[in-house]
């Protein structure tokens, strides 16, 4: 179960603005092992979604991936080529989107863009593909594979196009699947169907998932680990157990506070004060000094480490070790 396949170390990536440098992603380390769901949670704008685009390599300009390393299976992906990272695209890992609009292109069938990414790694020939493709539609739970995949995205409901793009980005197989907020742009029950078909590809498939969400309710129900992140940082990781029943960190204990259906029943519904710091000029020292209620005159000054206080459970606050 420990067996790592993604080591990321001290990501840094930049956005470089003529308003100044927005630090997105400022020294992240986390490792994925094999065959879990490791999520990375944390408010819109903390710097999830960057990190997952930072180990896909698709940064969009001007953003630039400024240090650190992201070792897949040992090799660091920052060192490959552009034609080398394409062949790890699709094949190795693979990243779905909250929009699957952003990932199906209007003007082919689903057929035809399931069909692609095997025909291009694999040279499959294209009758071979397309029947592979239908099964994989089939897979995803869209009834009436073989007239769907003769379908343009738009004719296809939210949940359906949402479902093509998992029959897309699983067409060859990779080890590791990226899923950013998969289900925020569909209803409630859609969500839970798509999440479950997602665990049901897992473990036939035996990949991991980087699960991205601000919705911890998912964490819960479907992650292993979980690592929070607020302002470019990563503020504590350990397994989701223990970020539920033991959060260390002052600000993952605000947000579970802040859930409506708390683990903690009997306490009175919180909420964190202030926000998001402005991610050009975030405070010195912990950039959650100023909305914490534990801060004190080092926090303002001295960035805390991500320090390991028990067995693979780490956090990054002055509270703890010294
Ligand atoms: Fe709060 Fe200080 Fe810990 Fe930051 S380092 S979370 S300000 S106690």
């Amino acid at each position: 179960m420990n067996e790592p396949l993604l080591d990321v170390r001290n990501l840094r990536t930049y956005f470089y603005l003529s308003e100044g440098i927005v630090k997105a992603v400022d020294g992240v380390s986390f490792t994925v092992n094999k065959d879990e769901v490791f999520c990375l949670v944390g408010e819109t704008g903390c710097g999830k979604s960057v990190t997952a685009l930072s180990i896909m390599r698709l940064v969009p300009y001007p953003g630039k991936i400024v240090g650190g390393s992201i070792l897949y299976e040992g090799t660091d992906l920052l060192k490959l080529s552009e034609e080398e990272m394409r062949l790890i695209r699709g094949r190795e890992i693979a990243m779905i989107f909250q929009n699957p609009m952003r990932s199906l292109n209007p003007v082919f069938t689903i057929g035809y863009q399931v069909a692609e990414a095997p025909m291009v790694h694999f040279n499959l020939p294209s009758q071979d593909a397309w029947n592979k493709a239908v099964d994989l539609i089939g897979k995803v739970k869209i009834p009436d594979p073989e007239v769907r995949a003769k379908n343009y995205p738009h004719v296809l409901s939210g949940g359906m196009r949402q479902r093509s793009m998992i029959a897309m980005m699983i067409s060859c197989e990779p080890k590791l699947l990226i899923a950013d907020e998969p289900t925020t742009s569909v209803d409630v029950t859609v969500q839970a169907q798509l999440m479950d078909l997602l665990l049901d590809i897992k473990r036939k498939q035996k990949m991991s998932i980087i699960l991205i969400t601000h919705n911890f309710g998912l964490v819960a129900e479907t992650g292993d680990r979980a690592a929070v992140m607020y302002s470019g940082k990563i503020v504590e990781i350990g397994t989701v157990k223990e970020i539920f029943k033991e959060p260390l960190h002052p600000y993952t204990q605000g947000l579970l506070q802040c859930l409506p259906i708390s683990f903690e029943r009997k306490k009175e519904l919180n909420f964190i004060p202030g926000t998001l710091p402005s991610p050009i000029n975030p405070p010195k020292g912990c950039r959650f000094h100023p909305r914490c209620s534990h801060a004190t005159e080092k926090c303002k000054v001295e960035e805390p480490p991500l320090i390991e206080l028990k067995k693979g459970h780490f956090v990054a606050c002055h509270l703890y070790g010294g």
